[in-house]
């Protein structure tokens, strides 16, 4: 059954697979706690609940908060946030950066400055096995990251260390990808041993090269069609007319939806975001996508794929191949 904030349940129903129920800037926030953006937990959970509630109301029954250590996770948060929506919330782990690894992991390990053991797998696979912190809630799924400055050293090191903890517990894994990047970080996960159909290459749906996103298909890959409202990176009609016209193209089995949206992020000056990307919250999909989609001849069996089925059998390994207390192969390289 897969794992959630709460624990294992037996469906997750329709599912958003690139969400964010908090970004949060700990050092900020313990130095300058009287910003307007300020943290109170609670008032927070509350705020964050009512969205997650009313996102229920539309369909949607699960979010898979894909916010991992460089995004400011902070697990106690979002449990109590479970606690108060009805909204399935899956939990991540892997470590967010575009370029250097954070010190801690960047001055351990090898080639770095200090040596040592190089501790990212290990972290990575008792989030998925033993829990996060001492919440004792389980990631549910490994993520990554490249951007524009491409697979530097940093990224490449935690890619191979998602590989690692993939093969060690079986669970599926994400990226943030970056025109043409996804094929990069498919070819690097597959060198690592990693079947790519355990992989959904995310914000592929930020593309509209047809092109780019088959030869991500070929590979065996699921795409994250994941930002819709974020216009100024490819406006709605773009992101809708991509999504349907892979549609057409027989490839709903290989596609999931999403918007990237937080509850609660202080990275964003919430008012300027508002004014820029009107349509960034987490309805958008289901009042504005969804319609938009059908009027383009996306069927509702393709909807169904790209909500349900496709994200169940994304999660589909923590029925029976999560095994507990397993260690990583050690580095060697
Ligand atoms: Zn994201």
């Amino acid at each position: 059954m897969p794992e959630t904030v709460k624990g294992p349940v037996a469906d997750l129903g329709a599912t958003l697979m690139h969400e964010h129920v908090f970004g949060l800037s700990p050092e900020i926030l313990w130095n300058w706690p009287d910003i307007p953006e300020g943290w109170d937990l609670e008032a927070r959970a509350r705020e964050a609940a009512g969205k997650l509630e009313a996102l229920k109301a539309e369909g949607i029954d699960s979010i898979v908060d894909l916010t991992v250590v460089g995004l400011g996770r902070y697990v106690p948060a979002v449990r109590r946030v479970a606690e108060l929506t009805s909204v399935n919330i899956v939990a991540a782990t892997g470590l967010y950066t575009y370029d250097a690894l954070p010190p801690y992991f960047g001055n351990r390990g090898p080639g770095s400055l200090f040596g040592g053991q190089d501790r990212l797998a290990e972290f990575f696979v008792r989030d998925l096995t033993e829990g996060i912190g001492r919440t004792g809630v389980k990631a549910a799924m490994l993520k990554c990251a490249t951007d524009e400055p491409g697979m530097t050293p940093g990224c490449r090191r935690v890619f191979r260390a998602v590989a690692e903890a993939h093969l060690a517990t079986g669970a599926p894994i994400t990226t943030h990808s970056h025109e043409p990047g996804g094929l990069d970080q498919q070819r690097l996960l597959a060198a690592c041993g990693v079947d790519l159909s355990r992989v959904v290459i995310g914000h592929a749906g930020d593309s509209t090269d047809l092109a780019y996103l088959e030869e991500l298909l070929a590979g065996g890959s699921y795409l994250g069609m994941d930002r819709f409202g974020i216009d100024t990176i490819s406006p709605f009609a773009d992101r809708v007319r991509i999504v349907a016209d892979l549609c057409a193209r027989g490839h709903a089995d290989r596609l999931v939806l999403s918007h990237d949206s937080y509850c609660f992020n202080d990275r964003f000056d919430p008012d300027v975001v508002r004014r820029r990307h009107p349509d960034y919250h987490l309805l958008h999909i289901s009042r504005d996508v969804l319609p938009a989609l059908r009027e383009r001849g996306v069927t509702e069996d393709q909807i169904q794929l790209m909500l349900v089925d496709n994200p169940r059998r994304i999660f589909a390994w923590t029925s029976t191949s999560a095994p507990t207390g397993t260690s990583p192969r050690r580095t060697t390289s």
